[in-house]
């Protein structure tokens, strides 16, 4: 079975990818991930993705389709897929090409908490701990609470014009997902305003019972 996380920026997907592909022993893909790599490669195609990625808008679907059908024939046995199916014809691709069944969470939030979420976001450069100056701050300030280094960063995309422009691209492009899964009888609403760990326990149990 796919495993598809679908929510707006800051919802938490990629937070509950990494946990639930931990405790499910199965892998999981974030195609932002995979765009951020590609786009510090420094060749031409880097660069041009790094200045869409930057401004918030979505990569074509054919420079991600072919990858995403690689990746899932590889893993035929079960995965996560994180920022992905995220419009239409994704997912309609997806349909088309792929027979196997999807089980879809939609990460319910409203538009004030993601803002504080994804403007408050920063990491660790060393670790990749990820933190939040208004949920989630450093315990002494200064350090990383996993390995102490001090040097942190923020993602080229988290700025107030692109996440704008982000979450009005996610209403426009990836809502309409969100109802055609939902017409299919394969959407779960997961309230993510929720703890981590309750949210993660919610997803275990909603998908052991599949
Ligand atoms: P994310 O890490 O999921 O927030 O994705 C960061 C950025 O990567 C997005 O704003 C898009 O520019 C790009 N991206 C990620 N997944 C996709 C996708 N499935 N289709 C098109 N663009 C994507």
């Amino acid at each position: 079975m796919i495993i598809i996380f679908i929510g707006p920026p800051g919802s938490g997907k990629g937070t509950q990818s990494l946990l639930v592909s931990k405790k499910l022993d199965i892998p999981f893909l974030s195609t932002g991930e995979v765009l951020r790599l590609k786009a510090e490669s420094g060749t031409d195609e880097g660069n041009s993705l790094k200045e869409m990625m930057k401004s918030g808008q979505l990569i074509p679907s054919e420079l991600i389709n072919d990858f995403i059908l690689e990746y899932l024939n590889k893993n035929s046995a079960g995965c996560i897929l994180d920022g992905y199916p995220r419009n239409l014809e994704q997912a309609k691709f997806l349909r088309k090409n792929i027979n196997q069944d999807v089980k879809v969470f939609y990460f319910d939030i409203s538009h004030e908490v993601l803002v504080k979420r994804i403007t408050g976001r920063f990491s660790c450069k060393n670790c990749g701990k990820i933190y939040n100056r208004f949920f989630s701050r450093l315990k002494n300030d200064v350090e990383c609470d996993v390995c102490q280094s001090t040097e942190f960063v923020t993602r080229d995309d988290d700025n107030e014009t692109s996440i704008t422009k982000r979450l009005n691209i996610y209403k426009r492009e990836t809502v309409p997902v969100v109802d055609y899964y939902r017409r299919q009888g394969v959407l779960t609403v997961v309230d993510a305003t929720k703890f981590v760990d309750r949210i993660t326990e919610e997803l275990l149990v909603t998908l052991k019972s599949h």
